[in-house]
């Protein structure tokens, strides 16, 4: 069994907090996904763990997904059992958010972005969690099928209904945050925010959505800001027997982990030593960097990461020679 759990009375002394977007919600720098080890298939301690670690350090966000796990759903159940026990007293001080568009029961309202879907998956996700109602509440992906008017249509119903105190979007473009943000606007429930992928790996955002995003005033949360793991140092020295890589069905495999990018982590690592950072600090610093960047979405299967991740904050700020350098590392 688990020690009762006390919060720090200084949780909110080192974390920096930005406001999404124009909207009056402050967010952590630093926010915890769980995607991974908070399935059924891990042990819930070191997740309660990793939670109580990271609320200590001002990490006051956690993200989740109806079909976060596995088996799809049951992050959400570990984050309820968590949530019941250690942090029912601090549920006005915590941010949390989970999704509805991927996949998650079987027929023609199980996924993408019918108003059918989303609703109903809301309403699983909150029974999940054992939660009245979410924080932020994101369609996971844009549906080329649906008409985009139904689905903003559903986020502000489910805002009407008390389920969702704001709404985002997840892996929406340029083109569809600019028409996803009209529709919410004229709806009167403003979009607060766009979840995408932002690494130094991956830098499709710049510069069409980073200028978008700032036009319309719609936050950005970037994930896997680590590239699930490149971004540290966790290779350094080989691959690591309890790696995200050798776990089955995730996206991260043995085979991204070349020879060329290595070559590249290493490059990294020695301009990260010389901030006096870790490679993983220096990596979330450099995609909060941009005006328009809210909060980096890391996943951590440590408390020493999350530890090591919310220390990021203490040096956020680049010199035009380091950025130099940091694209001469990614261009080799
Ligand atoms: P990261 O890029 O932060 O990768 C996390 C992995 O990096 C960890 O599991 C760990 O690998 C390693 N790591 C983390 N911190 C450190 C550290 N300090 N030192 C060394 N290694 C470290 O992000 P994720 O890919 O996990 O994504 C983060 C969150 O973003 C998810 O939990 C989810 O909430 C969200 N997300 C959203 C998506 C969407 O479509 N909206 C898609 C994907 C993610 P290891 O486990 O090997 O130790």
């Amino acid at each position: 069994m688990h020690d009762p759990y006390s919060a720090a009375g200084l949780r909110y002394d080192t974390m920096h907090y930005r406001r999404s977007g124009r909207s009056g919600l402050k967010l952590p720098l630093i926010a915890l996904g769980l995607w991974h080890n908070f399935g059924g298939v891990d042990r819930l301690e070191n997740g309660r763990a990793m939670m109580r670690r990271a609320f200590d350090l001002g990490i006051n966000h956690f993200d989740l997904a109806n079909n976060y796990g596995p088996p799809p759903g049951s992050a959400e159940e570990s984050f309820g059992q968590i949530f019941r026990h250690d942090f029912r007293p601090y549920r006005d001080e915590l941010i949390i958010s989970t999704k509805a568009g991927y996949a998650m029961w079987p027929g023609p309202y199980g996924e993408w972005g019918s108003r059918k879907y989303l609703i109903a998956s809301l309403d699983q996700s909150l029974r999940r969690m054992g939660l009245d109602y979410v924080d932020i509440f994101y369609h996971h992906r844009p549906d080329p099928d649906t008409p985009l008017e139904e689905t903003m249509s559903a986020l502000d119903q489910v805002v009407r209904q008390g389920k969702a105190l704001y709404v985002g979007i997840s892996n929406y473009d340029a083109e569809e945050t600019r028409r996803a943000a009209r529709i919410l606007r004229e709806l009167g429930t403003p979009c607060l925010i766009n979840q995408v992928v932002y690494n130094m790996f991956d830098r499709w955002v710049e510069p069409a959505l980073l200028d978008t995003a700032a036009a319309e005033g719609v936050g950005l949360i970037f994930f896997s800001p680590l590239a699930q793991g490149l971004l540290t140092n966790r290779y350094l020295d080989g691959m690591p027997s309890d790696s995200r890589a050798l776990k089955s069905g995730v996206f991260l495999r043995p085979e991204h982990i070349t020879e060329s990018a290595l070559a590249r982590i290493r490059q990294l690592n020695v301009i990260a030593q010389a901030r006096g950072q870790t490679l993983a600090q220096m990596a979330l610093a450099w995609v909060l960097r941009h005006p328009a960047a809210t909060a980096a979405l890391i996943g951590t299967s440590s408390v020493q990461q999350v530890e090591d991740c919310a220390a990021a904050v203490r040096k956020l700020d680049f010199s035009a020679e380091e950025l130099a350098a940091i694209n001469t590392a990614l261009a080799e």
